[in-house]
């Protein structure tokens, strides 16, 4: 944690704060766990289940251990396997592209829009025709990431999985609690799935991950397989599964959680707008697309200079995070591995040139002062 001159540390995210605001429901809620004897699944998960779908307005929510198991158990539903392309944005946290491999399946890496960070229907639609060509690659699935909070153009993606008769799969993990034209994450594409690693917008104390779909059939699938291939009882197994279960004790953390989400996220937009007003020439702030509503996951900057700028904030004890320094398609197991028609320019550049500012519901207009004060010093020097 940065500690300023003045000696007052600045989190990134501060989920003290969070947890000082509702540590009598919290303790309540682990308590409660403890005297029932009962630590996987169980009541408590059933019902995080239930609120979770009506959250979001999606029939069924399937919990289970993290997102990267939320995204496997998706893929697998579908059927996705060897011989399987499955489409993912370059600029994205590795697990969007470690699921359709964990599957067998070949990622097909597609680039984003600078403007959004999320995938450009241009370059994906480009890919698909490639693989379409391609001998031993059969096009089966999309997976559109909501990077840093705000849900992927799903109009657009949704009109290329039509066409080409491809799963469309969004990786919600950063956005839970976002909407698009009107519609919560959770229903914005057939699929969704989630993560409540402690930094998302959702968070648990531990690993945790949902699907959400209105698919009733495909819902019964994904627990199926989060269930050792759990059949019509619990020994009977009708297909090769895995273990991918909540703990009760995360699911009653999150069902306090997700009780004051909706506030949290106003919270982080009085944040976003606050910090949008006050950015220095030069530096572009996230672009949100007119009929979306972003979680706020992050604050992502685009400027140049980045690497200096960084410093110079460090130095002035705030503290920033580079998300990602490196496409997907540069890491090392993944070099070898399709990328779209024209190249992934988009997301080669943002790498250089992002940078993202502290961002949290509890952020006070004093600290953001600071930020915006020392961002300015910093372009400026
Ligand atoms: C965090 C994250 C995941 C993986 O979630 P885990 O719960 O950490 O497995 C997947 N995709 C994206 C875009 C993420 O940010």
């Amino acid at each position: 944690m940065a500690r300023s001159e003045t000696g007052s540390a600045m989190p990134f995210i501060d989920l003290g704060a969070q947890r000082a605001r509702i540590a009598d429901r919290i303790d309540a809620a682990i308590a409660r766990v403890l005297d029932s004897g009962r630590f996987v699944l169980g009541e408590e998960v059933a019902a995080f289940e239930a609120e979770l779908a009506a959250f979001a307005g999606a029939r069924h929510a399937v919990a289970c251990a993290n997102g990267t198991d939320a995204l496997v158990l998706a893929l697998r539903a579908h059927g996705v396997g060897p011989g399987d392309a499955v489409f993912v944005p370059a600029f994205t946290f590795v697990a969007t592209a470690e699921a359709p491999v964990l599957v067998g399946a070949t990622p097909v890496f597609v680039d984003v829009r600078e403007e959004s960070f999320n995938l450009d229907p241009d370059s994906l639609a480009r890919a698909v025709e490639w693989a379409a060509r391609e001998p031993g690659l059969d096009p089966r699935a999309i997976v559109a990431v909501d990077l840093f909070g705000q849900p992927a153009d799903y109009d657009a993606l949704g009109a290329i999985a039509e066409t080409h008769g491809l799963a469309l799969i969004a990786d919600a993990a950063q956005s839970f609690g976002a909407a698009r034209a009107g519609k919560r994450v959770g229903t914005l594409a057939p699929v969704t799935t989630t993560s409540f690693f402690p930094a998302k917008p959702l968070g648990c104390y531990g690993d945790g991950g949902a699907v959400l779909t209105d698919d009733g059939a495909l819902a019964d699938v994904v627990r199926s397989i989060a269930l050792h291939g759990q059949g019509a009882d619990r020994y009977e197994h009708a297909r090769i599964g895995m273990n991918s279960r909540l703990d009760a004790l995360q699911a009653a953390i999150l069902r306090e959680k997700l009780a004051i989400l909706e506030d949290e996220i106003a919270a982080r937009e009085r944040v976003a707008a606050r910090y949008a007003a006050g950015l220095p020439a030069g530096v572009a702030g996230p672009a949100v697309a007119p009929d979306a509503r972003s979680a706020w996951a992050q604050y992502t900057l685009r400027l140049d200079g980045r690497d200096r700028v960084r410093a110079a904030l460090g130095e002035a004890g705030i503290p920033t995070a580079v998300y990602y320094p490196m496409p997907i398609h540069r890491q090392a197991p993944y070099a070898r591995m399709p990328v779209a028609p024209g190249g992934l320019a988009v997301s080669e550049a943002l790498c250089g040139r992002v940078l993202s500012l502290p961002m949290h519901p509890y952020l006070s207009p004093a600290d953001q002062d600071r930020v915006l004060d020392a961002l300015r010093a910093a372009v400026a020097g």
